[in-house]
């Protein structure tokens, strides 16, 4: 069964709470399965489909579950929900598609703007999957030359690079080392300096450490990225497997005393 939440973030910290645990133990006002997909929609001012979750617990009273008391925003609210049941929803996505904006899933099946639990019809579901998967298409457009597990190991590379929850964790931790600036650690490119405005917090990371050494399962850490501009991000995957951030700085440093 698939699911359609929502989620007020003047409410709870969503997205804190997913990035410290990795799941939210959520107030349970459905009859959820084990292994169903929960969508969650975030209500204004965002008004998308931000996550995808499964349910690996139910029915769970509350003094079994993570306390999350410092997520919440409205204390009466939490109060409230102690004497209920609760569902441990796990991060499975974090999304970040137009294609699941309000306005697209209306034209695509939804009836109106979420609220309560609803069951996802059939026709949204399959809209909500195409959408989901063409975006993983996007991702591998650049490397069609790859194949076999090469492929799979740069795509899952890809993908975890482009975790919009990884990255704002990336940037913000860089910027507090960094006096608040973001430039690239290898060439010490910084989009806003070049670009204004339109490259204002504008960077990429690159996942350190190879897929290929994970766990299956693993999360990524914040250690686990370098952020880097575009161009040196290209050059660190032109080589298989891809160079180091050490290297690409030697490599920079020796061509700029030379030119
Ligand atoms: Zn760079
Ligand atoms: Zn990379």
């Amino acid at each position: 069964m698939n699911w359609l939440i929502s989620a007020n973030a003047s409410v709870y910290d969503h997205y804190s709470s997913f990035m410290k645990n990795g799941y939210i133990d959520w107030h349970q006002t459905a009859k959820y399965s084990i292994g169903d997909t929960v969508y969650i929609y975030c209500t204004k001012p965002v008004q998308m489909i931000r996550y995808k979750a499964v349910v690996t617990a139910i029915n769970m009273p509350f003094d079994e579950i993570t306390d999350d008391k410092e997520f919440w925003k409205d204390i009466e609210q939490y109060e409230k929900t102690k004497k209920d049941k609760y569902c441990r929803l796990v991060l499975v996505n974090e999304i970040y598609n137009e294609g699941l904006s309000l306005t697209l899933l209306l034209e695509n099946g939804l009836a109106c703007a979420p609220q309560g639990p609803q069951k996802v019809s059939l026709r949204l579901n399959e809209y909500i999957v195409q959408v989901l998967n063409e975006n993983e298409n996007v991702f591998l457009e650049s490397s069609a030359n790859e194949y076999g597990e090469g492929r799979r190991q740069l795509k899952q590379h890809i993908v975890r690079e482009r975790n919009p929850m990884l990255v704002q964790a990336a940037k913000k931790k860089f910027k507090q080392e960094h006096g608040g600036r973001l430039f690239c650690e290898i060439c010490g490119f910084d989009f806003f300096s070049t670009y204004g405005d339109i490259g204002e917090d504008y960077i990429e990371v690159h996942h350190i450490k190879p897929i290929s050494k994970m766990k299956e399962g693993e999360k990524t850490k914040i250690e686990d990225v370098a952020v880097i501009c575009s161009n040196c991000h290209k050059i660190i995957h032109r080589k298989k497997p891809c160079l180091t951030v050490e290297q690409v700085k030697r490599i920079v440093k020796k061509h700029r005393k030379k030119g």
